[in-house]
């Protein structure tokens, strides 16, 4: 057995508890079995979270900028291992090579930026009201963060929490999710290898239950999660109830609105990046196609045109654009939206069915698929799918193209392509999402940029850029008073 396949607390990668294990496979070729992965339990969130709780204190009072210097040999260590990263994180969940190794690029400038940011984590310094009084604010980091993840971008999502949080004096349970074990405990040994000294960053591998778990130990100061609408509400709960911060980043049905000004060209490539890129498994997935009348018909012909030549296949394999799905559960769950959308009437273009033959028989893949007629009241309309499935609605105007954008529950990622200079700018404001490209499809983060949505997406805090750092740190206020008397803010002193 592989050390990698065992949790890691206080810097020893050990069994669990219970030595039980849940197996991990390569959704692309069920043959290839991965390991078998820790089903760890409470006992082992509570060694994890005793081992951060110790490391806190000396990590916490080191200076910022050095632990910068880990964070960059971090940084350093991902780019050395890039590759074969990248074939592991495929193998583990699908998506194309060229895709993963996009997903370690994030994840080491993520490491470059969270490095520089410790020589700024800024206060503020504001006069005082009394004279001979100095008032400032500092960032104090908020203590043992649990770090929950969804398995689609293995690497880059854990990284975009992690990163700020160490670099801010924070120590992190890291749980990665269960379809993706492997790439998180590669991941860690990235740390071990960079000096990450004992207990800073601690690995808890398992499914919801020992996520659970970590929620709700009286010893977890904070929690941040990416995965599903559903379980970041039960996660908002406890947290609630036992008034910890907690941040989520969930689900997304993000439009791209397309007038009749756009340039085509640019926009068919932008769909088949923003649709079928990831398998459509992307939180920021281009699920909803608002199209404009006067070019609804040209856009859906050469749409389909374009699709058809997309290549499915395992992604550490030559020329293959789209990958499976994650695992049974979810080609069952994007196969029955597919009945669902054909029962509400919406017109199948393309695709529709498992992908079958030769390799392809060995693995969970779908057949890109669109549909066109999509009602803003479908189901298809408003469900997240997570699979490699496009709704195409036709409008007559911007505002209503505006109206059914915003008219879903959720609000991540938009996009919408004009040459209209006022109109996109119109729609900068306009569209209800964290996040709108112009002329761009909805995916395509950048890693100083914030990250997040609105509504269900999130719950209003943002990862990435220099805004994460406000939920990684407490800001204390500081009075220093060199009058040398008792002065009484407020109060007639004189
Ligand atoms: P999921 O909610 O099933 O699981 C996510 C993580 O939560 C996993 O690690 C899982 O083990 C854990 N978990 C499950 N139940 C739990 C519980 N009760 N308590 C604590 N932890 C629990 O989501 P998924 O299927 O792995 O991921 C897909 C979802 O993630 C999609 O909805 C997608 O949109 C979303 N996502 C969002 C973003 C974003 O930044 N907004 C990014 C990637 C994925």
């Amino acid at each position: 057995m592989s050390a990698l396949t065992l949790n890691f607390i206080n810097g020893e990668w050990i069994k669990s508890s219970n030595r039980k294990t849940f197996t991990d496979t390569n959704p692309a070729v069920h043959s290839d079995v991965i390991g078998e992965f820790p089903a760890s339990t409470p006992e082992d969130v509570d060694s994890a979270v005793a081992a951060a709780r110790v490391a806190f204190r000396s990590w916490s009072r080191m200076p910022a900028p050095e632990r910068g210097n880990i964070l960059k040999r971090i940084g350093d260590i991902l780019t050395e291992r890039k590759d074969e990263l990248a074939f592991e994180m495929t193998r583990e969940m699908g998506k194309p090579h060229f895709e993963t190794r996009g997903d370690v690029q994030e994840a080491i400038d993520t490491a470059y930026y969270a490095a520089s940011e410790t020589r700024r984590l800024f206060g503020h310094t504001v006069p005082s009201e009394l004279p001979n009084k100095f008032n400032m604010s500092i960032r104090r980091p908020v203590g043992v963060i649990g770090v929950i993840t969804a398995w689609n971008f293995p690497v880059a999502v854990p990284t975009w929490k992690m990163f700020p949080a160490i670099a801010a004096g924070n120590t992190v349970i890291f749980k990665p999710s269960e379809d993706a074990p492997h790439s998180g405990a590669l991941l860690v040994k990235v740390f071990e290898d960079a000096g990450l000294p004992t207990g800073v960053v601690n690995l808890v591998q398992g499914g919801g239950e020992v996520g659970s778990a970590l929620v709700s130990h009286p010893d977890i100061d904070a929690v941040t999660f990416t995965g599903s609408t559903d379980t970041g509400g039960k996660i908002a709960e406890t947290c609630g109830a036992m008034h910890k911060r907690c941040s989520l980043e969930m689900g997304g049905k993000n439009p791209m609105i397309v007038l009749d000004d756009a340039n085509l060209d640019l926009v068919i490539d932008g769909i088949l990046w923003g649709a079928f890129g990831t398998t459509g498994q992307r939180c920021t997935a281009t699920s909803r196609l608002i199209i404009q009348s006067g070019v609804h018909d040209k856009l859906l012909e050469m749409l389909k045109s374009a699709a058809s030549g997309l290549r499915l296949g395992y992604g550490n394999e030559k020329d293959v654009d789209v990958g499976p799905v994650i695992n049974q559960k979810g080609m069952d769950k994007v196969l029955g939206y597919i009945e669902i959308g054909k029962k509400e009437g919406a017109v199948l273009e393309m695709g529709g069915a498992r992908a079958t033959g030769g390799k392809l028989d060995n693995g969970f893949f779908i057949e890109p698929t669109i549909f066109s007629g999509v009602t803003r009241h479908m189901r298809i309309a408003r469900e997240e799918i997570f699979g490699p499935v496009l709704s195409v609605i036709k409008v007559d105007s911007y505002d209503e193209a505006v109206s059914i954008a915003n008219d879903v529950p959720y609000g991540l990622s938009s996009s919408i392509y004009t040459n209209d200079i006022s109109t996109a700018f119109k729609a900068m404001h306009d569209i209800e999402a964290g996040i709108t490209y112009i002329n761009g499809p909805t995916i395509g983060a950048e890693a100083h940029m914030p990250f997040g949505g609105v509504k269900k997406t999130g719950n209003g805090h943002r990862e990435g850029g220099w805004e994460v750092f406000d939920f990684y740190t407490e800001t204390k206020t500081v009075y220093v008073d060199y009058s040398g008397k008792l002065q009484k803010a407020q109060i007639d002193n004189t």
